[in-house]
């Protein structure tokens, strides 16, 4: 998503989760969530004026060409992300 090359270990993965009421976007922090993952750069998971852009890509990347995914969470995962990591 970003054009710096970074370790997995600094990238926020994100996957899809389907349930009742549809499918979407979900912190994998675990990096062993089921299906196809995808990875944002804190860099632009912390701007919201590009993530708002990076719905139909993301979409792509996981394998969901078309919908529409809700990518407003992601600001405050990266955020989440980015203070544990400085607080530790
Ligand atoms: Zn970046």
């Amino acid at each position: 998503m970003c054009r710096r090359r970074k370790p997995k270990a600094e990238l926020l993965r994100v996957h899809l989760v389907a349930d009742d009421s549809g499918t979407r976007l979900q912190h994998d922090q675990t990096g062993k969530g089921q299906g196809r993952g995808a990875y944002v750069c804190d860099c632009v998971a912390m701007d919201e004026g590009r993530v708002k852009g990076l719905s139909p890509r993301l979409a792509a990347a996981l394998g969901a060409s078309g919908e529409t995914i809700d990518t407003t969470q992601l600001v405050a995962w990266a955020r989440q992300r980015t203070e544990n990591l400085d607080g530790g």
